[in-house]
């Protein structure tokens, strides 16, 4: 077993190490084996206010970070970027211990989150507002204000690049943040958190505290002098989240929940190429991700040769020590580990073929073995809910119009996968399937440019490119009365 230190167990409230207010503390878990990792200390109300407190403080009108320089706030980033990627290899060990992914992923991750950084940082002083043609008698122009306070609520799947989208298009606005971790993975926000000290942030801007949603995180949701919330998790918690928000005062929102994606296989594709696709877009993570692409269609000229494959690849799948060199490591929790098995056992009692996997692997931790099921109807409990495991659904389809119908037969619709060679059919899949990214012939292509996130259930609001620093935002019409005309 790798050993590695872990330097941050207490709250990070205006660039200090902190005990709870309460003292208490909470075990993080080691998913591979189940042993206690660390303790640490357990953010509530008391601490959520102390933290608020600070990110309202640092965002007065007069603070240092109000008042600094744009490009200097995109400097301070690109700091940060510059720590990351020096501490790439202790962060992905940090990660890969607390949450359980694959040690080389966990660092692709750290550097795929400075990317994010150094994208923000660039935007930082380029926030620009627009001079509009009045009616003679005024002029008019448009500022572009930060929105303020901002709450910002994470899961445990992929912690340290959830925490980069929340921060970063904040910090180059000019927010400030109190950020709550996923309760199951706090070790490595709060690892980041000493980075953003030792970057030169001003104390305040970004405060870190780790603690249970419905005790910390709804605090946060709840406190008003915080001005947004942006979540991601599951769409049951976004709906709390929304109906919090606008208790007390009415906060802006975004919301990056939960998702059922399909894929969809026409016949013109290359078999072995599609499977490979098709499975790294429902296994990518041990399948907990938003976006999975978990609702394979396959058209039923190539439909035997592909679910073949698709079993083959499962199977040769390496699923083990996250720290050895594997592609799946074990699912974050107990609850999750039990809560995948149910599916898997409901996917075989409901009439679908197990046709990879079906069962845990091993006798400690949380383990699955990639499972695969065919003949798949879309009625079925596995066909219509987010199982956020290692589970493939493959359904059989005949026609274009037929499988866009299915496809968009779901209350989510985060993304949409298409693989074909025929960019006709491509771009009618695009324009006809509701969700918010469509991958052609590739999935999963997430950059720092390109917007995410959902239609319907799948959320509110987009991370990442131009859409993403547009959420901490707002526009301020300024309006001059100019002088009368004078008599000629
Ligand atoms: P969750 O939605 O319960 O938790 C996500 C975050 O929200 C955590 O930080 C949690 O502490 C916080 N939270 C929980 N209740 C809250 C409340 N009342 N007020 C404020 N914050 C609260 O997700 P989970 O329990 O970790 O996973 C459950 C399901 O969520 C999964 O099965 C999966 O379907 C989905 N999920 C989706 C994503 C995603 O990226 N969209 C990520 C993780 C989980």
């Amino acid at each position: 077993m790798v050993k590695v230190d872990v330097k941050y167990t207490k709250l990070f409230i205006n660039n200090d190490w902190v005990d709870a207010v309460s003292k208490k503390t909470f075990p993080t878990i080691n998913p591979q084996d189940e042993s206690v990792i660390a303790q640490v200390a357990e953010g509530d109300k008391a601490d959520i206010d102390l933290a608020v407190a600070a990110a309202k403080k640092a965002f007065y009108r007069y603070s240092s970070w109000r008042t600094m320089d744009a490009s200097q706030r995109g400097l301070l980033m690109l700091k940060l970027a510059e720590l990351l990627e020096a501490q790439s290899r202790y962060l992905a060990e940090l990660e890969t211990l607390d949450c359980g992914k694959p040690v080389k992923q966990s660092e692709e991750e750290v550097y795929f989150s400075a990317s994010v950084l150094r994208y923000y940082a660039g935007k930082a002083d380029k926030i620009l507002g627009n001079t509009i043609p009045a009616d003679g008698e005024v002029l008019s122009f448009t500022l572009k204000d930060p929105v303020g306070v901002c709450g910002q609520i994470i899961p445990w799947n992929y912690p340290i690049p959830m925490m980069v989208w929340k921060i970063a298009p904040a910090l180059a606005a000019g927010c400030t943040i109190v950020l709550k971790p996923a309760e199951q993975t706090p070790l490595t926000a709060l690892a980041v958190a000493a980075l953003i000290k030792e970057a030169g942030f001003p104390p305040g801007v970004v405060n870190v505290v780790p603690g249970y949603g419905p005790t910390a995180g709804a605090a946060l949701t709840h406190h008003p002098d915080v001005d947004k919330v942006a979540f991601t998790g599951s769409t049951e918690v976004g709906r709390i989240i929304l109906g919090a928000a606008s208790a007390v005062n009415l906060k802006r929102v975004t919301l990056e929940l939960g998702g059922k994606s399909p894929l969809v296989v026409f016949n013109d594709a290359d078999v072995e190429k599609a499977a490979q696709i098709a499975h790294a877009a429902a296994f990518a993570n041990a399948g907990q991700c938003c976006c999975a692409g978990t609702r394979t269609y396959v058209q039923s000229g190539i439909y035997d040769q592909f679910v073949k494959k698709a079993a083959e690849i499962a199977q040769k799948r390496s699923v083990g020590n996250p720290f050895d060199d594997v592609q799946q490591g074990p699912q974050i929790d107990k609850d999750m580990y039990t809560k995948v098995l149910n599916y898997i056992t409901a996917g075989k009692e409901g009439g679908a073929k197990c046709i990879a996997g079906g069962d845990k692997l091993g006798d400690k931790g949380y383990f699955i073995k990639p499972t695969v099921f065919a003949d798949v109807q879309d009625n079925m409990k596995i066909a219509r809910e987010e199982i956020f495991g290692p589970v493939q659904s493959i359904l059989k389809f005949e026609t274009f119009d037929e499988v866009v119908d299915r496809a968009n037969d779901t209350n989510y619709g985060l993304a949409a996968g298409v693989i074909t060679n025929d960019v006709v059919t491509a771009l009618s899949f695009a324009k006809q399937v509701r969700a918010g990214s469509i991958w052609i012939n590739t999935y999963d292509h997430v950059t720092s440019q390109t917007p995410f996130g959902g239609f319907k259930d799948s959320g509110l609001g987009r991370e990442l490119g131009e859409d993403g620093i547009n959420q901490y935002l707002e526009t301020k019409t300024v309006t001059l009365a100019l002088p009368k005309k004078p008599q000629i």
